[in-house]
């Protein structure tokens, strides 16, 4: 998906539109769907993941603004701080809502409607099938200390990640994951003592 981006900031716009179209949608949802049925097998987890997890406070209910998130994504690149791979947007103006614009006869069911992303749900609504060529990959700002766990709606605490990784993730926190940090770039960090260390 990234290289069809990168051929369409090139102005390769065939090429884009060939990479494009060869991203079989319906594979990518399996795959999806297995990982998650995975998961469920619950004794193939590390015991780690059962110690108790490092409690902040109650659970955080400050919103995850559009402008924060946008904000998170440009920090970190659009790259995913736990595994690096390269993450697109579906808001307006956005990575996926540029590829339909440009090539609406690969995927029919969707349309872009004032910059904004429509699917094949009712009223327009998103299903999982409709985003199977980018469902692993799509950005999300992920609390890198669970909001479940009071980790606060801050940028210190946010991190770019993959739906994939957030996915995983769930309402684990680093230590629980054996996770050393994600690479959220110095400078973020605020003064909080409890902050994620940096480490590239
Ligand atoms: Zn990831």
């Amino acid at each position: 998906m990234r290289a069809a981006l990168d051929a369409l900031e090139a102005g390769k716009r065939a090429l884009a539109g060939e990479l494009w179209a060869s991203i079989d949608g319906n594979q990518m949802l399996e795959a999806w769907n297995a990982q998650v049925k995975a998961m469920r097998d619950k004794s193939r987890w590390p015991d780690s993941l059962f110690e108790p997890p490092e409690v902040w406070g109650e659970k955080t209910t400050k919103p995850l603004t559009t402008t924060l998130s946008s904000a998170v994504f440009e920090r970190d690149g659009y790259r995913c701080s736990y595994c690096g791979v390269p993450v697109v947007t579906q808001r307006r103006g956005g990575h996926v809502p540029g590829l339909v614009t440009e090539f609406g006869e690969v995927t029919p069911w969707l349309r872009v409607v004032d910059g904004s992303l429509l699917g094949s749900g009712k009223s327009g609504a998103l299903r999982n099938v409709d985003v199977g060529k980018w469902l692993w990959v799509t950005a999300v700002a992920d609390h890198v200390h669970p909001a479940a766990l009071g980790g606060p709606t801050e940028m210190w605490n946010l991190a770019t990640a993959c739906s994939n990784c957030n996915y995983s993730k769930a309402d684990w926190t680093l230590t629980q994951l054996q996770v050393v940090a994600p690479r959220i770039p110095a400078g973020a960090a605020d003064s909080h003592d409890v902050r994620v260390d940096v480490e590239w």
